[in-house]
């Protein structure tokens, strides 16, 4: 069976011959093949997304978030089939996308149609007979590019904020992971809303290209690598479209001596093992002060050994498969130059293969000790469960260090020392930043990056902002004054 794009509220067939394959990571197998879309079908759904946006945008916000509310409820209804579509395409475990995929991706869009009519404009006396109203008015058709890890939380994500604010959207999930946000388009038509407002185009970056490069695009909202977001930067710069770019990081995990350490320890599992390590804000450069090296290593290897891998689809598996062969070169490639960095291999380093899992992408929970700061796995964004522990002794010393890198998404610290730990958190360069946690990511909570890890923000109050514009209304009431 071929799977379509989703234009203007029904699956559209591509005018492209070309078709590709979506692949289960957990055991090779081909799932769907899916249409390419070209140029043309790209041009058919902006046409399609103008014609949405005119509708849409004269909704009232309430009338559009009642849509939106009844969409949250089924992809709630809907929880465990989505789930475990999301799990056959990216290799993730049923445990994992049962409790976080959808509900996050569900809480944010509920999250932006409670807010959304609250957003108001502004209105200012200047001379008794002057004055000027500011109103927020929507940027029109906007496109949303998501990466492979969290498929359809990206495109709840991208699509909540941007709808709510009354603009229409055109997204284009990563080809890896083609399938769960065909479902939300399908999901938001079943809720009433209009046709248009939000299309699915499929494909590779050349799909992505076009997007980004179209003059009647008003703004790109982009997850993926950071190298990729320079290039789409620079496209937009064409037609001078806003950006929202979320991007790579290799973040900071700061553990001292006074940390609670059981504590600590879940919160490097969940920084570096959680979704088998493809998470944009993992820690993956774990400092750890002196005092406890030791003790922190022994422990952490002790429970990382009890991590169960397996096939993703059982509700047992705590870790499941990265997601492409090619991927998985990438991450073994990384683990070969950690070993010959002089790195001390504490954990894993290898493919796993049971009989189960044999034709599939797994790689065993790995854990490298005494790393040295300039070596290429802990200068590099490895995305899968790779671990660096270094070693360090003093405050000043972990903040330079950590902060010595191009990337700045997240960073956390555990320590007992309140004062301690914002003191730290107020020096270190990054966008999402956790005290005594890893990980959690409220919707009412904005998250993005510092430095080459993103500009703008998802998530919280301003990026709904984000996809308004400000027009300035200037009134007189008495006469205009004039020379001529
Ligand atoms: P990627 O290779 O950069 O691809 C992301 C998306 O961009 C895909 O849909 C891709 O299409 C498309 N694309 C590639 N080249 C393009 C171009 N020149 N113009 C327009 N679109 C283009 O990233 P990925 O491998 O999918 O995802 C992993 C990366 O995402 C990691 O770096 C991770 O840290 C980052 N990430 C960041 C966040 C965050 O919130 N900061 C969240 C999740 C992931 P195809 O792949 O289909 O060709």
């Amino acid at each position: 069976m071929i799977e379509h794009l989703y234009i203007h509220g029904a699956y559209l067939k591509s005018n492209s011959s070309e078709t590709f394959e979506s692949i289960n990571p957990a055991n090779g197998q081909v799932i769907a093949l899916i249409d390419q879309a070209s140029e043309s079908d790209v041009e058919v759904a902006i046409k399609s997304a103008e014609k949405g946006f005119a509708v849409w945008s004269k909704m009232k916000a309430v009338e559009r978030g009642r849509i939106l509310l009844k969409a949250v409820s089924i992809l709630r209804e809907r929880n465990n089939e989505l789930a475990a579509l999301e799990v056959a395409d990216c290799g993730k475990p049923l445990q994992e996308a049962n409790c976080v995929d959808i509900h996050s991706g569900a809480d944010v869009i509920e999250y932006y149609a409670g807010i959304a009519p609250g957003l108001q404009g502004a209105q200012q006396d200047l001379k008794s007979s002057t004055f000027y109203i500011s109103k927020r008015e929507p940027l029109g058709v906007c496109a949303g590019i998501g990466a492979w890890n969290y498929p359809i939380q990206i495109a709840c994500w991208k699509s909540a904020a941007c709808l709510a604010a009354g603009n229409s959207m055109v997204f284009k999930p990563s080809e890896e992971t083609p399938l769960s946000v065909l479902k939300l388009a399908e999901i938001y038509t079943e809720a009433g809303m209009p046709p248009g407002v939000f299309n699915v185009v499929q494909g590779d970056y050349r799909v992505g290209q076009y997007l980004t490069r179209h003059p009647r695009v008003a703004k790109i909202s982009f997850t993926g690598e950071s190298g990729t977001g320079k290039k789409i930067m620079a496209d937009a710069a064409g037609s001078l479209k806003e950006v929202t770019l979320e991007l790579g990081g290799k973040s900071p995990l700061i553990i001292f001596n006074d940390a609670d350490i059981d504590n600590a320890i879940s919160g490097a599992l969940l920084a570096n093992f959680y979704t088998q390590g493809e998470v944009c804000t993992n820690g993956t450069r774990v400092f750890v002060q002196s005092g406890i090296y030791d003790k922190f290593i022994e422990k952490v290897c002790q429970r990382s050994k009890k991590i169960k891998l397996g096939d993703p689809m059982d509700l047992d598996t705590q870790m499941g498969a990265l997601i492409s062969s090619k991927h998985l070169d990438k991450v073994m490639d990384y683990i070969d130059k950690a070993k010959k960095s002089g790195a001390r291999l504490v954990l894993g380093g290898n493919r796993h293969k049971s009989k189960e899992t044999e034709n599939g992408f797994f790689v065993e929970p790995t854990i490298f000790a005494d790393c040295k700061d300039d070596s290429e796995h802990v200068t590099d964004e490895i995305f899968g469960p790779v671990m660096s522990i270094l070693r360090f002794d003093d405050e000043a010393e972990v903040i330079g260090r950590a902060n010595d890198t191009k990337f700045g998404l997240a960073a956390g610290v555990f320590t007992q020392n309140i004062n301690r730990a914002h003191r730290v958190i107020n020096q270190l360069e990054a966008g999402i930043c956790w005290i005594n946690s890893w990980g959690d990511s409220p919707a009412e909570m904005p998250v993005g990056g510092y430095k080459e890890s993103g500009i703008g923000r998802e998530n919280g109050p301003e990026t709904l902002k984000s996809y308004t514009q400000i027009k300035s209304i200037f009134v007189r009431l008495d006469d205009v004054e004039s020379p001529y």
